[in-house]
Formats: C-alpha cells, structure tokens, sequence
C-alpha cells in the first residue's frame, strides 16, 4: 500500500463504505476502519424494513448493511473491525495513524465516518430505584422496536418525544394495553406519526403527557412503578416495560484523545459536538474529511450518507490531485 493513495476511513457505516467505494473507483486505496465487532453501522439495529432506500425494498437494516458490507469486500477493499483508532500525527498527505493493536497506517488523508449512538442509560441515571428495575425491563434505542409481537397485552411508557418514540408508539398501540408517551417537552414527530399517534389516543389506547420527566422507579407486585413529574405535579404509572428513545449524539468525543491538541482546535464542532462540514465534506483541518450522520445532525438517513461519503471521496480526489 502507498502512502500516498492511501485513505484512513473510521468507520464501517453507509457513509464509510461508500466513500471507501469511491476512493477504491477513483484509484486510491481505502482503510476502512470500525470499532464495532461488525461493519456496517447502525442499520445492523433496525430490526424494522428499511423503505426509504430507492431500489433496495423490502430489507430490514442487517440485510441492507451486509449488502454494503459484501459490495465493499467484492471490491477488493480493506476493512478491519474491532480496531480502535488512537493518535493521528503528521499532516495532510502524510498522515500516520496509530492504531489500538499499536500497528501505524500511513496516509495521506482521513475520513471521520463514526456516526452517533443512541442515548441510553444517561437517560435515566441518578433517578432513584433504577438499580431494583430488573435490566430486561427497559429497553433502550434501537432495541424498544425489538420482538415488537412480544409487547402485545403489556403496558409501556415510552421516554421521549420525537420520530423514534412517536414511531414506537405508533407500532405498539394497536397491540399493546396501553402506551404512555412522555417527554420532557412538546413533541417534535413528523406529521404522518402525529397523527397515527393521535387517532391512538383518540381510541384510548394511548397518552400523550409533557413537560414530564421521569423522578422515581420502583419495582412493584403490579408492575414497574413510574413516578411522572408533570407540569409541576406528581402522578404514578404502573407499566410492565420503559422504552427511552431519548434521541442521538455524534461519535466525536474520540477526536479530542485521537487528535494534538492544535489540530483538534482546528476542527469546527457545533453545539452538540457534530462536525461542521462545508459543502465538500471539509472540517476546517487539512486533510481531516467527514461525512454521514456525524456531520449530519439535520438529515440522518443513510441514502444521505451514502451522497456524503461519495462528496468526501470526490474532494479527497481533488485536494491530493498532485499538479
Ligand atoms: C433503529 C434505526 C432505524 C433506522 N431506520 C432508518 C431508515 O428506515 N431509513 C434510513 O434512511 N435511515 C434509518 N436509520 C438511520 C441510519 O441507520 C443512519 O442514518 C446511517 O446508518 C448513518 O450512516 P453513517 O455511516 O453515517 O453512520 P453509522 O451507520 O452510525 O456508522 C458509523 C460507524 O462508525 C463506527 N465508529 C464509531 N466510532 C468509531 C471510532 N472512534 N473509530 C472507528 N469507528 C467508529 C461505528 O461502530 C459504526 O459502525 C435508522 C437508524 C436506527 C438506529
């Protein structure tokens, strides 16, 4: 492999995998590196058909991520998981990158492809009885819309107020004897959702309730106890399960480790720690790209993920072309 032609690319995502595709097309040679045990990225945890991929119908998330994954590999281009980056010295064009196996990747530039992971148990911690809620009682995530048959007849409060805990509520309400949705503040679901929710809780089979949050938990002979502070008020719900979809956030904190502290300056972050991207996939230090939902707070979807990695592959082409 040459330095030179060579393109470190974190992450084995939608966005990863198809810069790396990219880059393998226009002549470089892509590193595609994931800390997960499996490439792929976050689709390997939608258990639910993935509709909204022009030409790929009918595929729950796994099936979609392998046939990523399959495409990357019948191309002949690397990929490694269980790896963790850990230090990124050198400069545009002559990048080295330690890895956690102590082994060093020269290359010329890198892509920051990580993704976001869903909010879990910082959701819920410090409220008091959470140790005594036996674990498989709450689900968190991407894992409230696992084995969602297995819900039908039980009670469950849903933590969280936008499309993830709307579109659970809307799939649980028809089966399930009854859901409360409570969130810290108004809803902020697309329309479509609203409404289903609404015509649920017009049939009774579920209840919209914020400003709440959750302040007690207790494990009682009638189910899980929820103490709700709501508007000011307290009120208790009895529930056989908790689903928190409490939203994501970038996978971006290991750039401050991975990074001098000069270079890690230069990067733009926004307020929630999403790399701020130009138009090409820039991050404000040469030869640091990004591209995917880490850079994506607004639109994250995989097909724009997919368009982001191939924008980043296309400027990495530009900005090594040698005159
Ligand atoms: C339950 C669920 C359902 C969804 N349904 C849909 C849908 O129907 N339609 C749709 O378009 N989108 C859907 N999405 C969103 C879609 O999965 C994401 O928008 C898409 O996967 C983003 O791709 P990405 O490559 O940017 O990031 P990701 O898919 O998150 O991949 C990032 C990768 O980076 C790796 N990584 C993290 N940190 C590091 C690090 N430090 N070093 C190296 N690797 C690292 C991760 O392990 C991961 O493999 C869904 C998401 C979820 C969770």
């Amino acid at each position: 492999m040459t330095a030179r032609k060579c393109v470190a690319i974190l992450g084995a995502g939608p966005a990863g995998l198809s810069a790396a595709l990219w880059l393998h097309n226009l002549g470089f040679e892509p590193r595609v590196l994931d800390v997960a045990d499996h490439a792929g990225g976050l689709q390997n945890l939608n258990f639910l058909a993935n509709e909204w991929v022009l030409g790929q119908p009918g595929l729950a998330g796994p099936a979609l991520a392998a046939r990523f994954v399959a495409h990357a590999r019948a191309a002949g281009i690397s990929l490694q998981t269980g790896v963790r980056p850990v230090r990124l010295e050198g400069a545009t064009g002559a990048f080295r990158l330690r890895l956690d196996d102590d082994s060093i990747l020269a290359c010329a530039a890198v892509l920051v492809a990580t993704g976001t992971r869903y909010r879990a148990a910082e959701v819920l911690a410090g409220v008091p009885g959470l140790a005594g809620i036996p674990a498989d009682h709450i689900a968190y995530g991407p894992h409230a819309f696992a084995d969602l048959a297995a819900r039908a007849g039980q009670r469950v409060l849903i933590v969280g107020g936008g499309d993830n805990a709307y579109e659970n509520a809307r799939l649980l309400a028809p089966t399930a004897a009854h859901v409360t949705l409570a969130m810290r503040s108004r809803p902020r679901a697309q329309q479509g959702l609203a409404a289903d929710v609404a015509a649920a809780v017009a049939a009774g089979r579920c209840r919209v309730v914020y400003p709440a949050v959750v302040t007690a938990l207790a494990a009682g002979a009638a189910g899980l106890e929820v103490a709700l502070g709501v508007a000011g008020n307290s009120e208790l719900v009895v529930v056989d399960r908790i689903h928190v979809l409490a939203g994501y956030q970038p996978n971006t904190a290991f750039l401050r480790e991975l990074l001098p502290p000069a270079s890690f300056a230069a990067l733009r972050l926004d307020g929630q720690g999403y790399l701020d991207v130009d138009d090409a996939g820039r991050c404000g230090l040469p030869g640091l790209y990004a591209a995917g939902d880490v850079c994506n707070p607004r639109f994250p979807s995989v097909v724009s993920a997919l368009a982001q990695g191939a924008v980043a592959a296309k400027t990495i082409e530009m900005d090594t072309r040698t005159p």
